[in-house]
């Protein structure tokens, strides 16, 4: 029993609208569901996947409008690896996100940068077996497309503190990340010393990593990271997929989601994202909260027509 490498990164915006310019205009990644934070329904949460929706590529966004820019620390998830597939793709980046305004950083087979709220991403060219996650954008041919996650780095000041709960996941060493393989993807998880600065969330901020599980094994990985002293939730059911939370002892918000049902659960793969969707105990809300929210302009649908 393995986890499934990374399920979904979540991370906060101040506006939704930028950052929907940024990640679906473009990185072109597709906006597969615009629904509401269950925690908290009067804000927005947008999920950014490929074509499909696929956990292993879906990075997600509460908006808590005009919050201030973070700072990542201790404890913190502090930037993003994506694969690509090729040198060529890195030349593709490196010319188009400073087109749009975006600096980046290249040193050989890694490009880095920031979005415009700071949240730092990484592209990297890796050579695995792992079924390419790709969403489709007029200017982004597939092939120099980003292909889904590789890998995540987090802030810790006293990483062995977390050995024997990533190793109760099964986690294992590889150089010096850890690996999360199952027999489909597969995610690695790097930590870092952190800056003698305090972490401050907000925009720009990584809130949670989730590692993905398959759907009969969810509570079996609950009770491991319970018998490893996690303080695990109770299985939380957010309807495109089960949750459970605990925080690592490096401090990091984890999350264990489930490969389903997935985000065509309530539209169709050809619509996704599109409108307003809320699950069936928050439909409820909706001529409540609906009117609340600063209204979003997809830059792919418009530009489809
Ligand atoms: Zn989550």
């Amino acid at each position: 029993m393995n986890l499934e490498g990374i399920h979904h990164i979540t991370a906060i915006t101040a506006d939704a609208q930028r950052n929907v310019d940024f990640y679906a205009g473009v990185l072109g990644l597709r906006l597969v569901k615009k629904t509401v934070n269950q925690d908290n329904p009067t804000v927005y949460h947008l999920f950014f996947a490929d074509e499909q929706g696929s956990a292993g590529s879906d990075l997600t966004f509460f908006e808590f409008p005009d919050v201030p820019s973070g700072r990542p620390g201790a404890g913190d998830v502090h930037r993003v690896i994506w694969r690509v597939a090729s040198a060529q793709a890195l030349d593709f980046w490196e010319g188009r996100l400073p087109a749009n305004g975006i600096e980046v950083e290249r040193d050989g087979d890694s490009l880095r940068f920031s979005d415009p709220e700071g949240l730092d991403h990484e592209l990297v060219v890796v050579d695995v077996d792992d079924e390419p996650l790709i969403a489709d954008h007029p200017e982004v041919p597939a092939e120099l497309a980003l292909r889904g996650f590789h890998a995540v780095r987090a802030y810790s000041a006293a990483p062995e503190a977390s050995r024997a709960l990533l190793e109760a996941l099964e986690f294992e060493q590889a150089g010096e990340a850890w690996e999360a393989r199952g027999e489909k993807r597969g995610g690695l998880y790097f930590y870092d010393e952190p800056p003698t600065a305090s972490s401050q969330q907000g925009a720009g901020s990584v809130h949670h990593v989730a590692w993905a599980s398959n759907m009969g094994e969810h509570e079996t990985w609950r009770e491991r990271a319970i018998s490893a002293g996690a303080h695990a939730t109770p299985v939380i059911d957010r309807f495109y997929f089960r949750s459970i939370y605990f925080r690592e002892p490096s401090g990091v918000l984890f999350e264990i989601a489930t490969l389903g049902p997935g985000f065509t659960v309530d539209e169709p793969l050809e619509h996704l994202g599109e409108k307003l969707s809320l699950p069936p105990d928050y439909e409820h809300l909706r001529a409540e909260v609906e009117p609340k929210l600063r209204p979003v302009v997809n830059p792919r649908t418009t530009s489809t027509g």
